[in-house]
């Protein structure tokens, strides 16, 4: 097996990464070539423009991370990272202040946004940054591909009293960010996402695959998206590489973030057999040949199989990258079986 490609969000995305690419440097994925190539094609709906940059936080935390450069504690943004501009911003009483960027990761963005107003594509800029992260570690063995160079924004509508219609909607990352999610979430609204096309190279990294994997990326704002750029879906059903995802629920809640939160805001149940129904069996429409819940998940299995989605219960947990690699190993072994 030599071409895998991953349709990642940002930390659940980046972790699987991490011990997808550990897996393959130690040589423990089972049919897994040692110079094995890795696509990832990542969400973009998180993007926004803050203070006139255009911030892309999904692509950032996989460059990042890939790239030794992400804090490890808060999984997001750089390490060693120091809080000046933010500081100053907040003196002049610019809004947002609720968002924090740092003064290292400013330069990424200011970058991006040269690069973006000087008229290359996302894909291209991406592929500049990478440069910097990627290349160095990982040669031509890892790319990073934004779904879509269109712009492509997950909103987000809130119950609002003060609101004559009830609610209030607004950008993904003023309710994950300042909300906290804490708000009841009556709908998300993907703005842009029916005119929106694949970027270069997405499509063949799904058809040309050898296998394709969704990690434990949230099922509404960060694979659900991408399933949402009008064509990609398509590939996922025609591709002959087996598609298999790990489930982000475990236990009947989600690891980290807001997947609890946005699940039932599209009538999802919370569960990792809801999430794989919501994905469906190739067989039947849907994107899926195969769906990895956790141990504590075995009751679902039954249920998942008579969906027609090839499933097994193992550990789900990214404690550190061999068990990661572990998960890795385990997604490959079930689409082979
Ligand atoms: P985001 O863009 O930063 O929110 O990251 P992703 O969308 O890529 O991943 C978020 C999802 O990862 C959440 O729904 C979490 O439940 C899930 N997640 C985080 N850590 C783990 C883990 O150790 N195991 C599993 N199974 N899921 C995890
Ligand atoms: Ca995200």
């Amino acid at each position: 097996m030599k071409k895998l490609t991953v349709l990642s969000g940002g930390m659940g995305g980046a972790r699987f990464l991490q011990g997808l690419l550990h897996g393959i440097t130690a040589g423990t994925l089972p049919g897994v070539d040692g110079d094995a190539e890795v696509t990832v094609v990542a969400n973009t709906a998180d993007d926004w423009w803050v203070h006139g940059l255009k911030v892309c936080p999904d692509l950032d935390t996989v460059m990042y991370t890939l790239g030794d450069g992400i804090d490890p504690d808060r999984g997001w943004g750089r390490r060693d990272e120091t809080w000046s501009a933010k500081e100053e911003l907040a003196a002049y009483g610019v809004e947002p202040t609720w968002f924090g960027l740092g003064d290292r990761d400013i330069a990424t963005h200011l970058v991006r946004t040269q690069l973006i107003d000087a008229g290359y594509p996302l894909s291209k800029v991406t592929e500049a940054l990478c440069r910097r992260w990627l290349t160095p570690t990982w040669g031509d063995r890892v790319r990073l591909l934004p779904m879509t160079d269109d712009r492509v924004e997950s909103h987000v509508a809130v119950a609002d009293a003060d609101s004559p219609s009830g609610r209030r909607v607004v950008h993904f990352q003023e309710y994950w960010v300042r909300m906290r999610a804490e708000v009841p979430a009556e709908t998300v609204v993907v703005v842009g996402i029916d005119d929106s096309s694949p970027a270069p190279g997405v499509l063949d990294a799904i058809t040309g695959a050898d296998i394709v994997l969704f990690p434990p990326s949230n099922p509404v704002v960060s694979v659900g998206t991408i399933l949402g750029v009008p064509g990609i879906r398509d590939a996922l059903r025609t591709t002959t590489a087996p598609v298999v995802g790990l489930s982000p629920i475990v236990g009947g809640s989600h690891v980290r973030g807001m997947a609890e939160q946005l699940l039932a805001s599209i009538g999802v149940e919370v569960s990792a057999v809801g999430v794989g129904r919501h994905y469906g069996a190739r067989s039947a429409g849907g994107v899926l040949d195969g769906w990895l819940v956790d141990e504590r998940d075995a009751a679902d299995v039954t249920g998942l199989e008579e969906a027609g989605i090839r499933c097994s219960a193992v550990p789900l947990m990214m404690t550190d990258h061999a068990a990661t690699a572990a998960m890795a190993a385990a997604a490959i072994e079930l689409a082979a079986s």
